[in-house]
């Protein structure tokens, strides 16, 4: 039987991933000389990749020269089961040799039956409905041009909030808001403006009828994980709504368990947005985002012809999408996350030379007491620890959703000497 061969095939695939794939495909290699073939053949965006990855399993990654790392910051928020999960990788498998791309023509089960997940859990009123997409910045496209759709030539405005990222593609980058990612690439879509963070007078200043939509992060992932108040989100409730404003959440990266609610906005009682942005981890790492429309009057402002994609929605990702959220809600993720990220923030808390500790669930930034976040980086690549710099003195992990206390404990014992070795070579940097 076809099911047989390909569970089985799927099976030794997950085994033996890296290695095979590598020498058949590649003809293996060093991480030295894979870095200097990278330079010679990817555009420089990246600027030069930390490690070559070859092989990962659970919370754990391989590189190309065998070394192990702790993987502490999940391909960015993605791989929200860990690395080569047995069930996901087994209905990714399934799917992909069953029906794999059908264009948007059609429809299959698991697209209508992740959609119908993601509004349960949503808790979406009736009316609410679905688009999926590729990434995450291909979700704020579709918020976007939902706002354009909420818009006259009386309402034009859309806010977002200083500090916010929302992805880089035009639209995505005219709501987001570092210069240096924007300039390049003027002019952006109009209309957007930017305010002061967290800032309830200057949103009540801004908000009238000329504004089509707000745009926020519940917690800014890229900005260092800066947490919205809850009166701030609620006031942006308030406000939108009295103004026919649509309140977009973009929970790219707070979204899907990440947090330890399904969604971050869960935390603040009474705020329900009109859109919600997903990706990053709906797919446990195989590539999807979505937009969740709330509600019958914005699930129709694109109506039939307005918007599309060839991609988005397939038999695969939605299949990896429905693995995801099924493994996540039965395993407990959500109180597991809450429990380890409060263990991981108290242990780091404790450590000297971390200043400030911010987050919720298993997405956290700690701030450390000089700007020394990229060394420490470095330093922890040495030890064994993949982690990330928002900034020059801020660090940012976002693991799999199924770290242990054990695993987080050696990152925390492990972190002074890390802080210590960051330090000094950064004074060696600049000295
Ligand atoms: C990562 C991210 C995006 C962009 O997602 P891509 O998949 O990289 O396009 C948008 N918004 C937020 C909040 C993000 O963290």
């Amino acid at each position: 039987m076809t099911g047989t061969t390909t569970a089985s095939s799927g099976r030794h695939a997950a085994q033996h991933p890296a290695g095979d794939t590598v020498e058949v495909l590649t003809g293996g290699n060093t991480g030295a000389e894979w870095l200097s073939r990278y330079s010679d053949a990817l555009m420089g965006v990246f600027g030069t990749p930390q490690r070559v990855l070859v092989r990962g399993s659970g919370c754990n990654v391989w590189d190309a020269d065998g070394k192990q790392y702790l993987d502490l910051l999940g391909g960015i928020a993605v791989n929200a089961l860990g690395h080569a999960h047995p069930f996901v990788t087994s209905v990714i498998s399934s799917q992909l040799a069953t029906l794999g791309h059908i264009s948007n023509f059609f429809t299959s089960p698991t697209q209508v039956a992740l959609a119908e997940r993601l509004l349960e859990l949503s808790r979406a009123p009736g009316g609410s409905r679905v688009f999926f997409t590729n990434s995450g910045a291909e979700a704020l496209e579709g918020a976007f041009k939902l706002a354009r759709r909420n818009s006259t030539p009386e309402r034009h405005r859309i806010i977002a909030l200083d500090g916010a990222f929302h992805g880089r593609t035009m639209g995505a980058l005219a709501l987001t808001s570092k210069k240096a990612y924007r300039e390049p690439f003027e002019p952006l879509p109009g209309g957007v403006e930017h305010l002061p963070f967290d800032d309830i007078d200057a949103l009540t200043a801004a908000m009238d009828d000329t504004v089509a939509a707000l745009v926020l992060e519940p917690i800014q992932g890229e900005a260092g994980v800066r947490p919205l108040s809850p009166e701030y989100l609620r006031a942006a409730r308030a406000l939108t709504r009295e103004h026919g404003a649509l309140l977009i959440l973009d929970e790219v990266q707070t979204g899907v368990a990440r947090t330890g609610r399904w969604f971050a906005h869960q935390w603040v009682d009474g705020v329900v947005p009109d859109a919600m942005t997903l990706a990053k981890g709906l797919g446990g790492g195989f590539p999807i985002g979505a937009l969740v429309t709330f509600g019958e009057r914005v699930s129709t402002l694109i109506s039939a012809g307005q918007h599309g994609t060839t991609f988005g929605g397939n038999p695969v990702a939605t299949a990896a999408g429905l693995a995801t959220l099924h493994v996540l809600g039965a395993s407990g993720a959500l109180r597991h996350a809450t429990d380890v990220g409060a263990y991981l923030r108290r242990g780091l808390a404790d450590v000297d030379g971390v200043v400030a500790v911010r987050g919720e669930g298993l997405l956290i930034g700690f701030d450390l007491d000089g700007d020394h976040a990229p060394a420490a980086v470095q330093a922890a690549l040495a030890e064994g620890f993949i982690i990330n710099a928002t900034g020059p003195a801020t660090i940012r992990l976002a693991p799999p959703l199924i770290l242990s206390e054990e695993q987080a404990a050696t990152f925390i014992d492990a972190l002074p000497a890390i802080l210590t070795t960051a330090r000094t070579s950064a004074t060696e940097a600049t000295a």
